[in-house]
């Protein structure tokens, strides 16, 4: 772990030791408030003398997805005892239902539009964004989100929720689509490890098929028109790199019965037996032989050529896919 990421880790807990005192002075001395300073100390003993991220029991990495979550954490994941294994399963498992109620509605009515959408974390939780945000119920317009944090488990999935509430807030702004990038970008560079990025791609739509849509580095959405397929290329750096980043927009027309389709790369990075990659163009051509089904059809179709690209392997990232038909 770089000296950078620590300094971090020593920032917030130096601000939790503020906020212990400042609890201690307001509340007396408990054995509880004592106890939290004890492990703070011990954490920040521990920054000091270069042995902060390893385990104490077998002196290897502690998992970084693990102290983002909670800078206290000692043990590896196979050193924890019964008792905090029990307890770990029981916090990812609320984590899991957390996530699961941050998902758009499935039966979710947009005028003019079928939607589906489907969200698979490889683990209990998952670090893929995928939002449906109706802005203004009157003229139909909504926003969809498609995103991917870098990484994948707890803190991915810390940073995927921090996306959700930034864009569920900047939503209702009215700002022109790329500013609102823009801010969102900001938001999420201010706030997440210099580890940790997002690509992600977000899109305003209105009932009579107009869009504008913006690729933040992440896999081309897919536009499938009559008889060809239209691709929308980043336009900008993947959320969190840097907080100056800037972000342009394209505009387009979808006709009655054409399908949007964004989706993560947990579907065009995805490995066959033979070590063959899924890929874009795969991913282009399935769309346009599916011709004219439902979103939920067009789903169902990936799920099955993908399941038939890799029958032997299990989900080792994220996937995500979000459809959006014009009726
Ligand atoms: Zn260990």
């Amino acid at each position: 772990m770089t000296n950078r990421v620590e300094d971090i880790f020593a920032k917030q807990l130096h601000e939790r030791r503020k906020r212990l005192e400042e609890a201690t002075a307001r509340t007396g001395k408990s054995e509880e408030l004592s106890h939290l300073l004890r492990d703070v100390d011990r954490a920040l003993d521990k920054i000091d003398n270069g042995t902060y991220a390893l385990c104490e029991i077998c002196k290897e990495s502690i998992e970084p997805e693990r102290l983002t979550a909670d800078p206290l954490v000692r043990y590896c994941l196979d050193h924890l005892t019964s008792t905090e294994q029990r307890a770990l399963e029981m916090d990812l498992e609320l984590a899991r239902q957390i996530q699961t109620g941050l998902l758009p509605k499935k039966d979710l009515f947009l005028p003019g539009w079928e939607n589906a959408y489907h969200y698979e974390p490889s683990g209990p939780v998952s670090g893929d964004y995928c939002d449906i945000i109706v802005s203004n119920a009157e003229d139909g317009t909504f926003f969809f989100v498609v995103g991917d944090v870098t990484g994948k488990g707890i803190a991915a999935s810390i940073l995927m929720s921090q996306l959700h509430a930034t864009f569920r807030a900047l939503s209702a702004t009215g700002l022109p689509l790329n500013q609102l990038m823009e801010r969102a970008n900001r938001i999420f560079c201010e706030a997440s490890l210099i580890t940790h990025f997002a690509t992600l791609v977000c899109g305003v739509a209105d009932s009579d098929g107009e869009i504008e849509i913006s690729n933040a580095g992440h896999c081309l959405p897919l536009a499938l028109r009559s008889e060809w397929v239209d691709r929308f290329p980043s336009s900008g750096l993947p959320l969190g790199i840097t907080c100056e980043g800037k972000y342009s927009t394209e505009k387009t027309h979808i006709g009655h019965g054409e399908m949007l389709l964004i989706y993560t790369d947990g579907l065009s990075e995805s490995i066959s037996g033979t070590g063959e990659r899924y890929g874009d163009e795969r991913a282009a051509k399935l769309l346009k032989s599916q011709g004219s089904v439902t979103p939920s059809k067009l789903i169902s179709a990936y799920l099955d050529d993908l399941n038939a690209f890799s029958s032997d392997r299990r989900r080792s990232d994220d996937l995500t896919m979000l459809a959006l038909r014009r009726l």
